[in-house]
């Protein structure tokens, strides 16, 4: 017996199934379907877009204050519950365990840091030009949110979106991942067992599309938060232009990873492979292009196929697993996909480069060098284990190349000068860049991308002002 739950839908302050047959949960490691999650039809979302409708007319009127208790105990109850919560995630997405823990540790401390933004959404006065006048700029919930999350994250992705709207006073309906979806269940019921009215939160899950093109021009909904691909993020903001919804990007990336001749070797190789290789590749932050210089090079590719050599890859359940499985089989083809484009166009596979055995979806932690510019892997978002390793001539063509794809997520850099380093943060063209060590991702911290990467926030003050509406009231006194 896995241990593994079903999954409901979680409406009007009920957990109840959907009107659509439920849909089967694969555990990645084995293959083996594991649970059930419900499936909701469009009476369901009817349902749920009532309940967020008077969910957000009683939740705009809980004071703040009162607004960050009950989301601080919310974070209480998922630290209370953390170990049941990271079985459940590694079960149905494959990183390993302690990755799980730390995922379901860090959505606690994101619910706690927007419960204090709830109490910190200040208005402002603005000096008038007539001293008979008052003009203030409150700040007010922009309304019932529609949210999209992923299944790489199947916490963290949720966690942002849902304590930011909350904070700020809004309800959400939350389209959880369908493929993960017990996890990101738990943290929908923290929130409820923390006293969350009904209709304040809605959970639901069914055929990604048709949820999205029933929720976005519904007119009970004012904002929509999508993390996923450029390409559904074109389609869905797209869809949110045309009914004038504000909206929140997180999507794709192809993160460059820039090391010097005089960096810290040793530190780039530790800090970047770890950060390669963690959740199996599946971050939208995950460092892909590393572009060495000459001096370095042959060092730093030493460096890094040990690294990816030492990774032990298996059931992310099992003790000393380093790397899991990819979280379904659609990554296992692309890594396929992509492994032979690249080598028929003369890349070099250092290490990895194959599916590992016939259960479950295990990919070698795979390491090219010598991969030529065309080489779709150069170009799409692998999202999964692969290191492109290249060198570089001087300063100008890094920074091109760092440049040079759509996305513009994240970045990286290593280096021990502090000329280097302020031209960088001045060059390259992202939305975040972390220099000599891997600094992203805090609750605290804005997280957004620019380009095709997407826009808005979904972390620092940036994120609350995502799902607040300034109003401006002018007075004359
Ligand atoms: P996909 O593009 O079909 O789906 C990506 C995500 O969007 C999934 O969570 C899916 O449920 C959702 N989605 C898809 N179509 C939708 C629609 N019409 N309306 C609402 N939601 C929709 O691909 P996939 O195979 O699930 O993932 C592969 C690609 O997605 C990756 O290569 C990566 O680029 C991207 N991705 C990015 C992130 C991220 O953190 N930014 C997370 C997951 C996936």
């Amino acid at each position: 017996m896995s241990g593994y739950p079903d999954t409901q839908l979680h409406i009007n302050g009920l957990w109840r199934d959907g009107s659509n047959e439920r849909l089967s949960i694969l555990n990645p490691a084995s293959g083996e379907i594991i649970g059930r999650v419900s499936n909701a039809g469009s009476d369901d979302l009817d349902k749920a877009l009532s309940a967020a409708a008077a969910g957000f007319v009683e939740w705009r009127r809980v004071s703040a204050f009162e607004r960050a208790k009950i989301l601080h105990k919310a974070a209480e109850i998922l630290r209370d519950r953390s170990a049941t919560i990271a079985r459940i995630m590694t079960l149905e997405q494959g990183k390993p365990i302690a990755e799980s823990k730390a995922e379901t540790a860090g959505a606690a401390d994101t619910i706690d840091w927007f419960a204090e933004e709830a109490r910190r959404a200040y208005g402002r006065l603005i000096p008038p030009r007539s001293i008979n006048v008052r003009q203030m700029v409150v700040k007010e919930p922009v309304g019932p949110v529609a949210a999209f999350s992923p299944w790489n994250f199947p916490l963290n992705q949720a966690v942002r979106k849902v304590s930011a709207a909350l904070a700020a006073g809004c309800s959400i309906i939350l389209k959880g991942p369908e493929e993960t979806p017990a996890s990101c269940a738990e943290l929908v019921r923290a929130f409820v067992d923390a006293g969350l009215p009904a209709g304040v939160i809605g959970l639901v899950f069914g055929i990604p599309a048709e949820i999205s093109n029933y929720l976005i021009p519904h007119p009970v909904i004012r904002k929509i938060s999508f993390t996923g691909s450029t390409v559904v993020g074109k389609q869905l903001a797209s869809l949110a232009g045309a009914h004038m919804k504000r909206v929140t990007m997180e999507l794709g990336g192809h993160a460059p990873a820039i090391v010097f001749d005089d960096a810290d070797i040793d530190l780039a190789v530790k800090i970047l492979a770890g950060a390669k290789f963690r959740n199996a590749g599946q971050v939208c932050v995950a460092p892909t292009r590393f572009l060495v210089q000459g001096g370095v090079y042959d060092k730093f590719v030493d460096g890094f196929v040990k690294a990816a050599e030492a990774l032990k890859v298996g059931d992310g359940l099992e003790d000393g697993v380093t790397m899991g499985p990819l979280a379904n089989a659609r990554r296992v083809d692309a890594m396929e996909a992509l492994t032979s484009d690249a080598v028929s166009r003369g890349a070099i596979v250092r290490t990895g480069g194959k599916r590992i055995g016939n259960r479950g979806n295990f990919f070698e932690p795979t390491v090219f060098t010598n991969v030529p510019q065309d080489a779709r892997v150069l170009n799409e978002e692998p999202f999964g284990p692969m290191a492109l390793i290249s060198t570089f001539a001087d300063y100008g063509a890094v920074v091109r190349e760092a440049n040079r794809l759509p996305y513009g997520l994240a970045a990286y850099a290593y280096t021990t000068s502090a000329k280097t380093s302020a031209a960088l943060a001045r060059d390259i063209e992202s939305g975040m860049l972390s220099i000599n060590h891997h600094g992203l991702a805090l609750p605290e911290l804005p997280f957004s991308g620019i380009k095709d990467s997407g826009y808005g926030s979904e972390g620092g003050v940036e994120a609350m002002e995502n799902y607040i509406n300034s109003k401006l009231v002018t007075e004359a006194i």
